[in-house]
Formats: C-alpha cells, structure tokens, sequence
C-alpha cells in the first residue's frame, strides 16, 4: 500500500509499505478513508526524532476491514474516527481519565505503531481509539474530534473557562482557531485571537474573535487595553514559542490562568516569579481525548463546527506536494486533508 513515510531527518516520502494485520485480539484494521496532516507531523520531519521506515500521521477516518477476536464493539463496514493516542484503559493513567500518558499506549506515527497517512492502518485498543461516525456525518465533519479540536477544547477545560470570561489565545492555527471556535460553548465572553498572518485572523474573526496581528501592535499591550487594564481572565497558547507564550503569560490577569498546548521544542527562560505572587496558575500539554463522543454529539447538532478551517484536499498520491502547501502556508492555507 501507499504511504508517507519518514525516512530521515527532514526527509519524508511516498513509498510503498506492507498491509498492517491484526497483530492482538483488541486490534482492527481500518481502510483509512481521510486523514490530515498536522503542525506536529512537520515537527517530526525537522526534528527527526523517528526511526526510519515510520508511517507519518494521526489524524484519520477509516472502515473497519477486519477485527481482532476480541473486538466486540466495532464490526467490518463501520466508519469510524481515530484519536491520535492509544491507549489500553486500565493502566493508572487511564484509570485516571490520563489517557495520553497510557504505559501500555502510544501515538500513531509518533510513539509506537506505524501512523495513518496511508491506505490501511492498523489500530490497537480498537475499542478505546474508534468513535463510530454518525451515518448523516461526513469525515470532515468530525476528523478533528480526536486532536486538534480535544487540544484547542482542553485550553478552555484545563482554564475553567465559565460564563462572560475574557479569552486570548495566542497563534491562529488549527488548534487555536478549534479553542476559538470551542469558546462560546463554555459561555466565553470576549475572545482575543492573536496571530502574525491576517488570513488566519480572518478565520478567527468569522469564528467571533476581536483579532490583533502581533506583527503591527504589541499584542499584551492591546489585550490590556481591551479588557481594563486587567487581562484577560484564561490564556491560551497554540503556538510553542517563547514569544507566545511570554505574551500569552503576560497578558493573562492576577490569579488567571493560563494553559500552553503548542508543542514546545527547546528550553523557555520565564521568569515565573511575579506569576508566583499573583496567584497564578500554568498548565500545559496537549489534550486527554476524553471528549470525542461529546464534539462529535455538538458537531451533529449543529453546536460547533470546524469544517472552514479544511482549506486543501488531496489524494494521497500527492501527499509530497500536500506537505509543501501546508508548510509554506501557500493559498490561505490551514489545514489539509488527504484522500488514500
Ligand atoms: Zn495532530
Ligand atoms: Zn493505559
């Protein structure tokens, strides 16, 4: 079968690989119908902490083609949807609904078995890793329920966030513009997205942000404007950079709180000491997947939806090509799907 392949540091390619079998009892195969490519799949490619020989990718819909002979939730034809992480339910962290941090779990293309941008894959703790799709919904309707909207939706459980609190988040990406998106379903009041590149303000703007582009005003400066001289009451980051995530520190009030999700991949220097006299509260790491159910459930009743955000589609016959336009951000682009 095709897929996209790491083969060595900033080297990916399309090649043929082997058809994944059912290897345990709680495994199933799917015919992965769509996935996507991810800011972190690119992170993999620069950073190159991979072997060589690993399929790429995380986020996907598939039809179960054949299930392990414990398998009793999902049958052959059900179209599913994936979360990015496997994990087995029972370990410490999954009995603590930590899900992520699974001893016995990992993630696609990361972690562990071989990731989804290709043909078939194959999924281990099946039951635990597969929602079934609701008939009258399409892939893209609900692909981002495992990641990149349980990320941006974590920002705004992990900051408490209630009814008329004041919101900034910093980087107008895919999982910024799902925390975006996700705001006014916690009763967020104002919401501050903040990016450098105005088509992705633009996107954060039709979801119901007020937009500041970092690269022509001092983005603290006008979230204390824009909120009294306080701050605002949660912080999200969604970019992994120290500027972010200064500014996004910064700009959060006296005993707000902050939660970083972009993926961070050098050491920060971060005076946390006045933080420490305000009371204040830090979190990060990306999301606990424990929600997928429930977005898809807002997604099908017209809650919530990110389909906007899908700017590109290919097959993945052009997968080379897909990366290219994601990574240099060419036509408007956010997010891309591949079609195997
Ligand atoms: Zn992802
Ligand atoms: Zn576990």
């Amino acid at each position: 079968m095709k897929a996209v392949i790491f083969k060595g540091k900033n080297d990916i390619s399309l090649m043929y690989a082997p058809e994944p079998r059912i290897e345990k009892a709680d495994d199933v195969v799917i015919k992965v119908t769509t996935c996507s490519i991810c800011g972190s799949d690119i992170h993999t490619k620069y950073i190159g902490n991979q072997d060589p020989g690993k399929i790429i990718g995380h986020e996907y819909c598939g039809i179960v083609v054949d299930t392990g002979a414990g398998v009793r939730g999902l049958k052959k034809g059900d179209r599913v949807a994936g979360r990015p992480a496997y994990s087995c339910g029972q370990c410490y962290y999954c009995r603590h609904r930590q899900q992520s941090l699974c001893v016995n779990g990992g993630i696609f293309g990361v972690l562990g078995t071989q990731g989804v941008q290709a043909e078939y894959a194959r999924i281990p703790f099946a039951e635990n890793t597969l929602v079934k799709i609701p008939d009258n919904m399409e892939d893209e309707d609900v692909i981002f329920a495992g990641d990149i909207l349980s990320t941006g939706m974590s920002g705004l459980l992990k900051n408490d966030v209630g009814l008329g609190d004041t919101v900034s988040v910093f980087g107008a990406g895919p999982v910024g513009l799902c925390a975006v998106a996700c705001a006014p379903l916690f009763g967020a009041g104002l919401v501050i997205a903040v990016d450098i590149l105005d088509y992705r303000l633009d996107m954060a703007g039709r979801f119901g942000a007020v937009t500041v582009n970092a690269s022509k005003e001092d983005p603290v400066k006008k979230i204390r404007e824009l909120t009294n001289g306080i701050g605002v009451d949660a912080g999200i980051e969604a970019a992994g950079s120290e500027a972010t995530i200064t500014a996004c520190i910064r700009s959060t009030r006296r005993g707000g709180k902050a939660s970083i999700l972009g993926l961070i991949d050098k050491p920060l220097l971060f005076d946390l000491r006045k933080r420490f006299y305000d009371m204040f509260t830090l979190t990060m790491g990306y999301g606990d997947q424990n929600h997928v159910e429930e977005l898809i459930n807002m997604i099908a009743h017209g809650r919530l939806s990110v389909r906007s955000i899908i700017t590109h589609t290919f097959p993945l016959s052009e997968a080379l090509n897909a990366y290219d336009v994601f990574e240099k951000r060419e036509g408007g682009c956010i997010k891309v799907l591949l079609k195997p």
